[in-house]
């Protein structure tokens, strides 16, 4: 038994992530998402696929990668670091998830 790092829930299945020799607890997916998911720097919504990788930033598609040198509006390196950030992500992400059960 553990609880999520996210949001606390204690639950028998949580499962951890190690990432840059630290480890954190989640119970689903979502929250795992929430913490470690970094954020395209163009348009700032979760990379939580491969992404693109540009300058040492992370994008979420070529085209985002391509503009990224018009509006470094965040520093995605400290947002992506340990921070939950307060806002709720875009909720596009939220339903890919979900599967006809
Ligand atoms: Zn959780
Ligand atoms: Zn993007």
């Amino acid at each position: 038994m553990a609880a999520c790092d996210v949001c606390g829930n204690d639950y028998d299945r949580t499962f951890q992530v190690n990432i840059a020799g630290s480890q954190h607890t989640f119970d689903n997916f979502e929250c795992a998402i929430h913490a470690l998911a970094p954020l395209c720097g163009h348009c700032g919504c979760r990379v939580i696929g491969h992404g693109h990788e540009v300058d040492g930033r992370i994008f979420c598609c070529a085209h985002c990668a391509e503009h990224h040198d018009d509006s470094p509006s965040q520093d995605v390196d400290e947002m992506s670091k340990e921070s939950f950030p307060s806002s709720d992500p875009p909720s596009t992400w939220s339903s890919a998830g979900q599967s006809n059960s």
